[in-house]
């Protein structure tokens, strides 16, 4: 799982005049049928050019010395083979003695960069989809801080305040002011929990919030909310904290956050498919949407999970369309590629545009897009 601080330190990291690499691979699964070459072999090919580069007796004999270690470091971690499926990014400067591995959820292409900083773009690009959720559980006295991201689950925090619990040998006045000095000490703890929980959130850069416990417990802490964490409730639930597992956390916590995702995607096709109706500034459909990638007008891309298609796209200029062998921008001729959908979502995260998976049932064609101004018309396609 990669954490906000992990993630944090590869985007401030400068090379200070040494090079970065940066390295996306795909692991496949084992045995997988599409495997193009094992991780090992891929790995070894990318790195073909900081080989090339190391060599090279033109570059500053520092910055060869630490290519040297990030190969050695990138060889190393790669034939280790304990990477999980999916798609790892690593970013080395062994100069600096710095070295990541990033496991993300959600498979990139191939690529390799080296650069004075991290590449840290698709990265960025593929994390910004998965929401930190931050997970409250609490109960009179005590409370439970966890953290909900990219499916996993972990804690982050446990407080306690004094509590006074079922006094047996009270009764009469002295249970009823027992039971009020109760009340007191369990509003001043749920305040407490509110208000760390505040800086918790800005500090660990959460995007939601869930809360559960006994009702009444969810809906006193609730109040105590500071308001920007109150609008960012996605939802509450029932639990006893004392007896809650990690498990129980995390299946309640994943409830909301797929209610929350569903909502907010059906939202995202919504506002798309209204902007189009009303000839607002917003694309449907995938011709339509490479066209409007092409000019680099994309906003916000909505694409359905799983949408691939054949297609092409001219390196020189960005077009990209279903087919044409020829460029309609610059005339020069394209590149096929076996998935132009994946060209379109590299393109609009380059634009520092957004992109959202739609899981969710919805009507999208395929592809949607909130543009950031009125299409030009299409180019002709020349014959
Ligand atoms: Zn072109």
């Amino acid at each position: 799982m990669t954490t906000h601080e992990q993630t944090d330190r590869i985007i401030r990291f400068d090379g200070g005049g040494l090079p970065v690499v940066s390295l996306y691979v795909k692991v496949e699964p084992d045995g997988s049928p599409h495997t193009d070459g094992d991780v090992q072999t891929r790995v070894n090919s990318l790195l073909d050019p900081v080989r090339a580069r190391e060599k090279d007796r033109s570059v500053e004999a520092g910055a060869r010395r630490s290519l040297r270690g990030d190969l050695d470091r990138i060889t190393r971690a790669a034939a280790d083979s304990r990477w999980k499926p999916g798609m790892m990014a690593l970013f080395s400067c062994a100069g600096h003695d710095f070295f990541e591995e990033v496991s993300l959820p959600r498979p990139v292409r191939d690529r390799l960069v080296v650069d004075g900083t991290p590449w840290v773009r698709p990265m960025l690009a593929v994390l910004q989809e998965y929401r930190r959720m931050c997970v409250l559980i609490a109960d009179d006295a005590a409370a439970q801080i966890w953290e909900l991201h990219q499916r996993e689950i972990r804690e982050v925090r446990q407080l306690r305040d004094p509590a006074l619990r079922k006094p047996d040998y009270a009764y009469g006045m002295v249970e009823h002011r027992i039971h009020n000095k109760g009340e007191e000490l369990a509003k001043r703890h749920h305040r407490r929990v509110a208000a760390t929980l505040g800086d918790l959130f800005r500090a660990e850069g959460f995007d939601l919030l869930a809360v559960g416990g006994q009702s009444h417990q969810v809906s006193t802490v609730t109040g105590f909310l500071p308001r920007e964490l109150r609008d960012r409730l996605a939802g509450t639930f029932t639990v006893d904290a004392a007896t809650a597992t990690p498990a129980d956390v995390r299946q309640a916590a994943e409830t909301i956050m797929d209610a929350y995702e569903q909502q907010e995607q059906q939202a995202l096709v919504a506002e798309i498919t209204e902007a189009v109706a009303e000839r607002r500034w917003a694309a449907l459909g995938l011709e339509t949407c490479l066209w409007a990638g092409s000019v680099s007008a994309i906003d916000k891309l909505a694409v359905t999970d799983g949408v691939e298609a054949p297609g092409v796209v001219c390196d020189r200029d960005g077009w990209m369309a279903l087919t044409g062998d020829t460029c309609a921008v610059c005339g020069g001729a394209t590149r096929a590629t076996a998935d132009v959908v994946d060209e379109l979502i590299e393109a609009v995260t380059n634009d520092s545009g957004t992109v959202r998976h739609i899981r969710a049932e919805t009507d999208l064609p395929g592809l949607g897009a909130r543009l950031r101004f009125p299409l030009p018309p299409k180019p002709a396609v020349p014959v």
